[in-house]
């Protein structure tokens, strides 16, 4: 079966992970510093904040942000839940916004515009599927509105100018993102005192830790704040570390193996739309493309499976997630709709080849012959 994604681990990964545990010391050590300082600097950025997951991550950022009960924070609905969710997590009311279009599934800022309100603190953009939102164009956007800019940048690490947009950016390293410790996140903001501050509050709020306190033979400690427990491990920095040297390499891979499905989608299933374009800056995490409006997604997803073909679905709105829907209800955002109706992920990560593209390609294309009338009288 051909994966949607696959995690690309090996010996080099289970040698930093013996090497770890023979250390005898397993959380907060030099392993996640070297990882926060070696991320930061392919980032172009002076630190990084390792955490257990991306979603910790926003959690932290608008924390620290001092983003609370009565402020409103714009996010959009083309996203993993979790963007939603770290704004409900510190009492704040996220407010959905529509996508530009079809072609460019992107946050529109004319309708985040729109949207703006007296109560409006924040912005949080998402690179949907990697390909990069318009810098020039938010930064902009929240100077003349005085908005925080924040990015959930889950799709993004590794591409240049990703994470200093703004105020502050957020990563995963999930075992289906581009680069993977199993579970984990990491933190980039371009404020130094925000940065320790989200280094504290990341453990408890507790001024040393373990570490600090052996090394210095020094007990004591205070709490200056309130925090949590989102401290990344050992065994994750240490795998983290293996394939953040690789990243760069498998991100151009993505790029090659997304520039040959360009071109095969185009000369096979010229009736399917694939968002952007060849040369948008991208760390191409997903290879979404837009079936005709009248073809039947289940039976397409169906017909590709029984050819060793996995596909799914990014994302459900999340506006029309139950939870969401109970609590906002009627929000229409018909971009962000007819876009999540019609959207289909395909295979794409670093172990594929060229030739398993043309095999999606090409079941894709019988499928859609298969499975929509439209497709047969056009044929
Ligand atoms: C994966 C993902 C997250 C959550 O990441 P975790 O590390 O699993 O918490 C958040 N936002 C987006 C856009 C994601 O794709």
């Amino acid at each position: 079966m051909l994966l949607v994604s696959e995690p690309a681990l090996g010996i080099d990964e289970k040698e930093a992970l013996v090497a770890a545990i023979d250390s005898g010391w397993i959380t907060m050590g030099d392993r996640v510093r070297e990882f926060e300082q070696t991320f930061a600097r392919m980032h172009d950025a002076e630190d990084s904040v390792a955490v257990g997951s991306c979603t910790a991550a926003l959690h932290l950022i608008l924390h620290a942000l001092g983003v609370g009960p009565g402020d409103e924070v714009l996010v959009p609905s083309l996203t993993f839940v979790a963007t939603a969710n770290a704004v409900l997590y510190v009492g704040a009311r996220p407010v959905f916004v529509d996508v530009q279009s079809g072609t460019v599934p992107l946050m529109s800022a004319a309708d985040a515009l729109r949207k703006c309100t007296s109560r409006t603190k924040a912005v949080i953009l998402m690179h949907f599927g990697g390909y990069l939102a318009d810098r020039e164009e938010w930064q902009a956007f929240a100077r003349s509105k005085g908005l925080l800019l924040i990015e959930d940048a889950a799709h993004a690490p590794g591409v240049k100018g990703v994470g200093t947009f703004g105020d502050a950016a957020a990563f995963s390293f999930y075992g289906n993102k581009n680069m993977t410790t199993a579970e984990g996140g990491a933190i980039i903001t371009r404020h130094r005192i925000l940065n320790d501050m989200i280094k504290r509050a990341r453990s408890h709020g507790m001024t040393t830790n373990t570490r600090q306190r052996l090394v210095s033979r020094s007990p004591e400690y205070d709490v200056t704040l309130l925090g949590f427990n989102y401290r990344m491990d050992e065994l994750r920095a240490a795998v983290g570390l293996v394939q953040l040297r690789k990243l760069t390499g498998w991100n151009d891979t993505r790029r090659h193996l997304s520039l040959h499905y360009r071109r095969r989608l185009a000369e096979r299933c010229p009736s399917v739309l694939v968002p952007f374009n060849a040369s948008w800056v991208s760390a191409h995490h997903l290879m979404p493309v837009l079936l005709p409006a009248a073809s039947a997604r289940q039976p397409l997803i169906e017909h590709l499976s029984k050819r060793g073909v996995q596909t799914t679905i990014h994302y459900p709105p999340v506006h029309r997630l139950t939870f969401y829907q109970d609590q906002y209800p009627g929000i229409s955002l018909p971009n962000t709709e007819d876009f999540c109706g019609r959207e289909l992920t395909l295979p794409l990560h670093p172990a594929m080849t060229p030739a398993d593209v043309d095999h999606v390609a090409d079941s894709l294309a019988d499928g859609l012959r298969a499975t929509c009338p439209a497709e047969v009288e056009q044929a």
